[in-house]
């Protein structure tokens, strides 16, 4: 029998649980998880408090993978899926003091403040053309040299910041949104490349969770699994040696045949210096940004002047340390206490990597400073939650795409190991799903 292991026991690590179990009984490999806490779900964590449920991590996932709704009904968890309010589709920018709503039709495109008529018509016309590309351009160049700067500056800027923490001029476009650089290298317009594709089966349109949060999924792997699942074992080196792995604790040691790596890739970086230091040095090179999240609840009437929708982002030009704020009992209004307002401020970001040596107490009121000055709050929140992750979500840079080079090629010369974790092949949470699927698809023992 064949042995096989997965460290870390984030999403990656637990859908590939998952898709190895169902690939192989447990006559043909023993699949074994080690997660250095007592539970799953690394950056993923649902946390109950006063009849909220506070999202230390992601909030939701977009209805367009197909391989995370087919993850949902293989856990039996289809009842459990809340799709958000019809509402969440109004989104804002806020900035010089006054929020934006985003435009969702052609009539407030047209009225939108915050781009020119210029850049209007060149956004529109974009559409049609074969757009300006090269692989190592940043989704800043590739946004001013097609659109034009305040597209860059009030559009692209805070949606690259909104999903990645990161820097509009430091993200390359191809890693950090391969589907879209995928029509750019076809050659096609926008407008071909819909119309030539637009037999695929259509996508669920918005944003899910789940009735107990987004660690439903987790909890479900984590009691589906349970004898598969070794808690509390932090791993701290990965050895090869005579076609076998070795993995080790600072007391205990595992051997496989086949190794999947899901811990950070600083963690990795760690565990593989010993046998393999250029790959290590790759991995050690990736960048992450650092995020605080404040959940906080305020009593419904304390709260003025709302505006309807999803939440609001912070242009990096305003230079604020909070990156945005979500509305999140507007989002999902029937998971939340129905006479609070509950938002989430996320703040930090590489453009503020020193949130990190702030304290919880500077943080917090950092946050209820920002709401104080863009909505009128009569009273202090009745619920407050924090949660700061000093690395929260790796870059995908133009030096990023240099240590993928150099991973590809050490995981290439490696057999039986694998990475599967957000810093590979996409960031969000159906990324990792879908990397997992893909990976246990590829092991063969
Ligand atoms: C604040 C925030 C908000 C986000 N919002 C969204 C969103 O709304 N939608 C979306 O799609 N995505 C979102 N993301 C991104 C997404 O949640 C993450 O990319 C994804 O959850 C990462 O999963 P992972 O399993 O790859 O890594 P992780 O979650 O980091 O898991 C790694 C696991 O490895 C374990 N580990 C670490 N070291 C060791 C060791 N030495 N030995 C053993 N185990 C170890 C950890 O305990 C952890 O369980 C968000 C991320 C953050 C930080």
């Amino acid at each position: 029998m064949k042995k096989i292991l997965i460290i870390g026991g984030g999403i990656s690590g637990a859908a590939t649980l998952h898709y190895l179990s169902q690939k192989y009984t447990p006559q043909e490999a023993s699949v074994i998880l080690l997660e250095k806490e007592n539970t799953i779900g690394g950056t993923v964590g649902s946390i109950p408090k006063d009849n909220n449920i506070f999202e230390a991590g992601p909030n939701g996932f977009l209805g367009n993978s197909s391989q995370t709704f087919e993850l949902v009904k293989e856990l039996g968890l289809d009842n459990e899926l809340l799709c958000a309010n019809e509402d969440a589709k109004y989104r804002h920018i806020y900035t010089d003091r006054k929020h934006h709503m985003l435009p969702t039709s052609l009539s407030s495109f047209l009225g939108f403040e915050l781009l020119p008529v210029r850049e209007k018509i060149r956004l529109i016309s974009c559409i049609f053309k074969r757009l300006e590309f090269d692989e190592r351009m940043t989704v800043g160049e590739f946004a001013e040299k097609n659109i034009g700067e305040h597209f860059k500056k009030f559009l692209m800027d805070p949606m690259v910041s909104g999903i990645y923490g990161g820097g509009v001029d430091e993200l390359n476009l191809c890693a950090a949104f391969p589907r879209f650089a995928q029509i750019l290298k076809s050659g096609k317009s926008l407008f071909q490349y819909r119309f030539t594709n637009r037999k695929k089966p259509k996508a669920n349109k918005g944003l899910y969770t789940f009735k107990g949060g987004m660690q439903a999924p987790l909890n479900q792997i984590a009691a589906k699994y349970k004898d598969q699942i070794n808690y509390n074992q932090t791993i701290e080196q990965v050895t090869y040696k005579d076609q076998k792995y070795r993995v080790k604790t600072h007391d205990q040691e595992y051997e496989a045949d086949q190794v999947v790596l899901s811990v950070p890739a600083y963690v990795a970086a760690k565990m593989l210096d010993s046998f393999n230091p250029k790959l290590a040095g790759a991995l050690g090179a990736i960048d992450y940004a650092p995020i605080a999240v404040v959940g906080l609840a305020f009593k419904q009437e304390d709260v003025i002047d709302l505006p309807v929708g999803f939440g609001l982002l912070i242009p990096s030009v305003e230079d604020n340390q909070v990156l945005g704020v979500l509305f999140e009992s507007q989002i999902y209004p029937n998971r939340y206490n129905p006479h609070e307002v509950v938002f989430r401020v996320m703040i930090g970001g590489t453009h503020h990597r020193a949130i990190v040596e702030h304290s919880e107490k500077e943080i917090v009121a950092r946050a209820l400073k920002e709401l104080a000055m863009q909505f009128s709050i009569k009273n202090l929140p009745q619920t407050t939650f924090f949660k700061l992750w000093n690395k929260a979500i790796p870059q995908y840079t133009n030096n990023y795409l240099d240590r993928i080079k150099t991973i590809n090629e050490e995981l290439k010369m490696q057999p039986g190991l694998h990475i599967v974790a957000n810093y590979y092949k996409g960031v969000s949470f159906n990324d990792c799903i879908k990397n997992a699927f893909q990976t246990a698809a590829n092991i063969e023992i």
